[in-house]
């Protein structure tokens, strides 16, 4: 009997044990995956760029003094791959900044018009090279109050999205309004007209690393990181953010952000006193 009861508590134990250890496993294997996967990718995105800085560098040890046209050449491309090193790493940083939830956002109050032009400017060079219009349709008197440095990552990552994605002479429209009502804040589209996005992709474009064409992003010095960034900087000021999509019509991307002073007034106490 003494072996009967350790055999059936070793069964028990053994099945519940067994369930449990399926589990974890699942979940383990599955971040241990998502983990690998990561790095994988983070791996391959600083390795291009290095080397190139590298091999740059050392022809350009080369041609100083004998060829100083050559050497500014290797010197721009040292300045662009560095360029990109630091693109990838401040995604990466950020990433983990909220992840770990240290974001934090300092509100103020500015028109949008004047935010936007200035932005529109850092593109000018390379929409320009491309044959890629940016326009602005914001009206003089709409203001935004919210944290300028985490809305100027958003507007810049889908404006960067738009004209890295959109073929020569595409439009791209950055769009903002003021919302009124219980939403007071601001509504900002970046649309463009350039080859759309198939529906079945919609629903993943904001998870990390998923691309629609990798290599195609790859190749354009994307990380697939852009967008999940996006995603959590918008909820992380109390918005939310959508897409829509018409292949061969072009994409738009819609981000509703509160003001900061309406988010503070939904949450006190002084709520219902006006
Ligand atoms: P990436 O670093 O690859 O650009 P993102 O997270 O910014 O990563 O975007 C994810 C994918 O969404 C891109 O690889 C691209 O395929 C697609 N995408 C994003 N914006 C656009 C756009 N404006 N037009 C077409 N495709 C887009």
């Amino acid at each position: 009997t003494t072996n009967g009861v350790r055999n059936k508590t070793d069964k028990e134990g053994l099945s519940g044990g067994l369930l449990a250890v399926f589990v974890d496993v699942t979940d383990v294997r599955r971040l241990e995956s998502l983990r690998r996967d990561f790095v994988a990718n983070v791996s391959h995105e600083l390795r291009t760029p290095v080397t190139a800085v590298l091999s740059a560098a050392e022809t350009m040890e080369l041609a100083l003094g004998r060829d100083p046209e050559g050497a500014k050449r290797f010197l721009a491309i040292i300045e662009r791959n560095a360029a990109r090193l630091q693109r990838l790493i401040e995604d990466l940083l950020d990433l983990s900044r909220i992840e770990s939830r240290e974001l934090r956002l300092r509100s103020e109050r500015f028109a949008f018009e004047p935010f936007a032009n200035h932005l529109v400017g850092m593109f000018r060079e390379r929409a320009d090279k491309k044959r890629v219009a940016i326009k602005l349709d914001v009206a003089k008197q709409v203001e935004a109050e919210v944290d300028r440095r985490a809305l100027e990552q958003v507007v810049t990552n889908l404006v960067d999205n738009a004209v890295k994605y959109c073929p020569e002479g595409s439009t791209v429209t950055i769009h903002a309004e003021a919302t009124t009502g219980r939403e007071r804040g601001i509504r900002i589209r970046v649309a463009d007209d350039g080859h759309g996005i198939e529906e079945k992709h919609l629903g993943r474009l904001f998870e990390r690393f998923y691309r629609v064409d990798a290599g195609r992003s790859r190749e354009m010095g994307g990380t697939g990181l852009g967008l999940s960034i996006v995603k959590h900087i918008v909820e992380a000021m109390g918005g939310n953010i959508d897409v829509t999509s018409t292949v061969g019509k072009g994409t738009t991307f819609e981000i509703k952000l509160p003001d900061a002073s309406t988010r503070i007034h939904e949450r006190g106490s002084t709520r219902d006193l006006s």
